[in-house]
């Protein structure tokens, strides 16, 4: 198959297949092969592809209104608004359309609370490892040379530190008074699957409200049902002052959000801040139709099932791998990282011809994100793929350094 490249600027080294249709955890391409979908368009296709309860949702939105400005009252956003805050014990929404959007307002807040404490120039802690996104000032907080590379100069006001060393924070934060915000991920999705520990989201939620500090949290990839509660953070059973969402809220419908508590949710009045497309009717069925599905399919319960037959599945299959090859295996629910001791990004290719889609991150981690309606025997074909190929792999490494 040609790839089709005339007119597109070539930001993505896409792999050699277009899908046609999909259905569930399924997609067929277009000469009718089919593939397990074992990422999701990078967590985004929550209920799969096809879902009935959200596509008689869409279809019926489509007849009614899809667009009509947030200069009039679009009351299915404050239906939203409505279940997101009682999701997450949070107060209020603003709608925008992606993660990077979400995570501009939440930077935007972070500045607007320093000011109000009286910092001329606010600060924002950001840490290694960090992924949020492509715009100026969310590369910026990015922790990523090769995002960054060539889009200098940066965004200032970061304060970069390694994840999971609180006391590097308490340092940070005792010597520097015009930090205002502290920006994470629950589990980094980017940069490789890695969490931070439910001891080091405690103590930045004591850190933060002792400093009047926002704690602003990242759910964009492992929000939504991912982990197996509504959001990742919930394992550590804190409450953010600020959580940006995205990816898999709207199950492929474009939709962003950011969510605020307390002081937070009252600092953007009118005019700080506004979008065009942002909490159109349109996504916001799509959101309140993913939110009813993970409720009434028990999608947590099943993101925990899912995910633990998966990780045992890997454990086992690799096991003599363990160590040596397979570094670590690691990530809740259905966000799943396998890490090799070396560079594996090829792998991606030979999965698709064997009719798995998995993606590479940090170029040596399998990333695994599959749809959060995903079945007991769809895990163990997905494994029945994935557990020879990295065997092959290993072992195919092993002989070349050997030699
Ligand atoms: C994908 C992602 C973003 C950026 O989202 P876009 O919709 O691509 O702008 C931000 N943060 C995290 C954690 C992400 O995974």
């Amino acid at each position: 198959m040609s790839t089709l490249s005339s007119h597109l600027m070539p930001t993505y080294a896409r792999q050699p297949v277009a899908f046609v249709r999909g259905q569930a955890s399924t997609l067929w391409d277009v000469e009718g092969r089919a593939y397990l979908d074992g990422l999701s368009g990078i967590a985004v296709n929550t209920l799969g592809h096809n879902h009935p309860a959200l596509v008689a949702a869409l279809r019926e939105q489509v007849g009614q209104l899809i667009h009509t400005s947030n200069l009039y009252e679009v009351p299915l956003q404050a239906e939203l608004a409505d279940r997101l805050a009682a999701l997450s014990g949070m107060d209020n929404v603003f709608f925008c359309n992606s993660g990077l959007e979400a995570n501009e307002a939440a930077l935007k807040m972070a500045r607007k609370h320093g000011h109000e404490k009286g910092i001329a120039a606010p600060k924002t802690i950001v840490f290694e490892g960090a992924f949020h996104g492509r715009s100026i000032a969310t590369l910026s907080a990015t922790a990523s040379a090769k995002v960054q590379k060539g889009f200098e100069p940066l965004v200032e006001g970061f304060v970069r530190l390694p994840i999971n060393d609180l006391a590097a924070v308490e340092a940070a934060v005792r010597a520097d008074p015009s930090i205002a915000a502290v920006f994470i991920e629950s589990i980094q999705g980017e940069g490789g699957i890695r969490p931070a520990t439910l001891d080091f989201l405690r103590g930045l939620r004591s850190v933060c409200t002792e400093h009047d500090i926002l704690l602003m949290i990242d759910e964009v990839q492992c929000g939504i049902g991912r982990t197996g509660k509504w959001f990742a953070h919930q394992w550590a059973e804190i409450v953010p002052d600020v959580m940006p969402l995205a990816k898999g809220l709207g199950s492929g419908v474009p939709i962003g959000a950011v969510v605020a508590k307390g002081k937070a949710a009252s600092l953007f009045g009118p005019g700080n801040h506004g979008t065009t497309f942002g909490g159109n009717p349109l996504a916001m069925r799509a959101g309140l139709a993913t939110l009813a599905a993970i409720e009434n399919e028990a999608l947590l319960d099943n993101a925990t099932q899912r995910g633990d037959q998966l990780v045992d599945g890997l454990r086992k299959g690799l096991a003599s791998h363990m160590g040596s090859g397979v570094r670590e295996i690691r990530g809740k629910g259905l966000m799943i990282g396998v890490e090799l001791h070396r560079p594996c990004a090829g792998l991606v290719a030979e999965s698709l011809r064997m009719g798995l889609l998995i993606n590479v991150t940090q170029d040596s981690v399998i990333r695994l994100l599959p749809p959060l309606i995903i079945q007991s025997q769809e895990i163990e074909q997905l494994l029945e793929i994935l557990v020879p190929l990295v065997r092959g792999f290993l072992e195919q490494s092993d002989t070349a350094q050997a030699a």
